[in-house]
């Protein structure tokens, strides 16, 4: 069934395609007679002298009253005998002394000196009529054969009876039929010995005037058998025949013109469609979408159109050029196909796309996650191992002085609290993922807690030797705040103040008011953040790769913590940073929380 179908389509886009170029013949054929039209309407019988006419023009002619013909243009080796016979005597006095010194010379037998006199005046006259009739050289050749003929000169001859066989051939000057019916015959009884290349001019020459003879025959009549044909109905007015013998294959093409006279021309069709198909076909066909040949076969492939009957038996051959595929479609009208076909491939290219960035994003966080677990638990076993140390010490009665027991119980209390810090925020840090985080809202002192959760600072910062300068205002108004969430905030940002503060020995924190928030900065002046890490930041597990150079534990959840619980606050954080020169972190909070929202918030 399918197959079926695809043949029905295939014979079906067939048919279209002979139909399209069965108007495309239609137009070619149409725009080759326009052209001869044209061409015979070109012909100016006023202008006798022209040489505008194309190659493929053989003759062009005017027919005046019965049986006057002027010949406009030709090709022709002679033209037809004038009706009016009547001769002007008025030579040259040097020629006819040249003509008397030759034919005296022939009398006396200086056959020699008669020759040359006679190749003088074919030389010097070439081009001239004697009587306004007779061409001088052939005049002077036929007197040079007739010499030469008498000796054995057979070469001589030869050279002599080429010169004028060819002259007959190309003459350089036109001449009457009679004229050259005359010297041929002279040439012809003398049966001379020629050379076969010479004889082959001389057959040319025959074959010429045999075929003069009939062009001239068939114009010099008034009304040819031809001209009772019918006109072309195409082009009123026009006459046309095909004048096709031996190899001459013309197309006669007359029009009549008031004062019953009659403007024609011959045209040689080979010539003329070799001449012209080519501009023809750039017209009709400018994108060049088909392919053409004019033969005498038919083509396989093609589709063949025979030319009408006033062209030899020829044949123009089309064939729809094949087109690239989306061409195909498009000129097939089926732009919905290329439409269709371009929107599943862009769905293809899409869904590829969302693919490869999915099967990314995914290789990311899970490579973040086992990274976030090796930095975890190295973060969580550096205080483990201190404790355990110290425990062993005491454990095994080791510490001797009061003293150094007091100061080993410090750094154990230190470093369980940093524990709990850092165990605290990766629950913490779980339940905002989980949207399991519960707020309670209430009215605090913020400078008090913020003086208090310094002091938990203190060792830490002794032991790095940072100096910590808090700046806090004189009256600051009761906040409302979740005392803890604000405490891991401030934690997590002095934490890091701390470790990436290299060997800047500073830390700030502030706090003002500013209008009905408050401001919370702390500013260190150790590694700064450059610019394309800013943004990164906040994101979870992300850890800019100069820290982890260094070496410095973390496990980048710290600041993603800290944005989430400032947001639960409807504040926001924002950084000011270069690298090398530290980094200050400000939050803002409102002073009041919505009532609605601090009873029942759940980050
Ligand atoms: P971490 O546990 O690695 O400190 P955080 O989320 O707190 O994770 O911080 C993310 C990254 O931001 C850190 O790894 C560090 O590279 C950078 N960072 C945070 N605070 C500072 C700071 N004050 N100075 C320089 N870099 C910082």
């Amino acid at each position: 069934m399918a197959y079926q179908g695809i043949l029905n389509d295939q014979a079906r886009r067939a048919q279209e395609s002979h139909d399209r170029l069965s108007g495309t013949s239609e137009d070619f054929f149409y725009a080759l007679d326009s052209i001869m039209v044209a061409e015979l309407n070109a012909v100016n019988p006023e202008d006798l002298e022209s040489s505008d006419y194309p190659p493929y023009i053989r003759l062009a002619f005017l027919q005046t009253d019965k049986p006057d013909l002027h010949l406009i243009h030709h090709h022709l080796i002679y033209i037809p005998d004038s009706i009016d016979g009547s001769l002007s005597d008025q030579g040259d006095q040097i020629l006819l002394n040249l003509i008397t010194q030759a034919r005296m010379a022939k009398m006396r037998k200086q056959e020699e000196e008669a020759c040359n006199t006679w190749q003088i005046i074919e030389e010097k006259y070439a081009d001239q009529l004697l009587n306004n009739k007779i061409p001088l050289k052939l005049v002077s050749l036929l007197e040079q054969i007739k010499i030469l003929s008498e000796s054995d000169d057979i070469e001589a001859v030869n050279k002599v009876a080429e010169r004028f066989y060819s002259y007959l051939l190309y003459p350089s000057v036109a001449y009457e039929a009679s004229q050259f019916r005359f010297f041929w015959n002279e040439v012809d009884q003398m049966d001379l010995s020629l050379y076969p290349e010479v004889d082959s001019i001389r057959k040319l020459v025959e074959q010429k005037a045999e075929e003069a003879n009939f062009l001239l025959r068939m114009i010099s009549d008034r009304d040819p058998v031809f001209l009772q044909s019918k006109q072309d109905p195409a082009w009123p007015g026009i006459y046309k025949f095909p004048l096709n013998k031996d190899s001459l294959q013309s197309l006669y093409l007359s029009i009549e013109k008031p004062n019953n006279q009659r403007v024609g021309c011959l045209i040689d069709v080979i010539p003329f469609i070799d001449a012209q198909v080519g501009n023809v076909m750039a017209q009709l066909d400018p994108d060049q979408n088909l392919s053409w040949e004019v033969s005498d076969t038919v083509k396989s492939e093609y589709s063949s159109f025979t030319f009408s009957a006033y062209y030899p038996d020829l044949i123009l051959n089309l064939k729809e050029n094949e087109l690239s595929f989306l061409n195909d479609l498009s000129a097939r009208g089926q732009g919905l196909y290329i439409l269709l076909f371009a929107f599943i491939a862009g769905l293809m290219i899409l869904g590829l796309v969302f693919t490869i960035y999915t099967l990314n994003h995914e290789l990311k966080l899970n490579r973040l996650k086992s990274d976030f677990i090796s930095n975890v638990s190295h973060e969580l076993k550096s205080p483990l191992t201190s404790i355990r140390h110290l425990t062993d010490l005491l454990h095994t009665n080791r510490v001797k002085t009061e003293e150094q027991k007091k100061k080993y119980y410090a750094t154990m209390l230190d470093q369980t609290e940093h524990l709990s810090y850092l165990i605290d925020n990766i629950l913490d840090f779980s339940r905002l993922e989980d949207h399991r985080k519960k707020f309670r809202f209430e009215q605090e002192d913020y400078s008090k807690l913020i003086d208090k959760w310094m002091s938990g600072f203190k060792d830490r910062l002794t032991k790095a030797g940072i100096t910590l300068k808090i700046d806090l205002p004189d009256k600051l108004p009761k906040i409302t705040i979740d005392a803890n969430a604000m405490q891991q905030v401030i934690q997590n940002l002095m934490d890091n103040a701390i470790k990436y503060s290299g060997q800047g020995k500073e830390i700030e924190i502030k706090v003002w008011l500013s209008g009905k928030e408050v401001m919370t900065s702390i500013r260190d002046r150790g590694l700064g953040i450059s610019k394309k890490d800013q943004d990164k930041i906040y994101d979870r597990f992300y850890r800019c790769e100069e820290s982890q150079e260094l070496g410095i534990k973390g496990s980048g959840i710290g600041l993603t913590i800290v944005q989430r619980l400032v947001a639960a606050h409807r504040g926001r954080i924002s950084l000011e940073s270069s690298p090398g020169k530290g980094s200050t972190f400000t939050i803002v909070v409102p002073i009041k929380q919505h009532e609605a929202y601090e009873k029942n918030s759940i980050g």
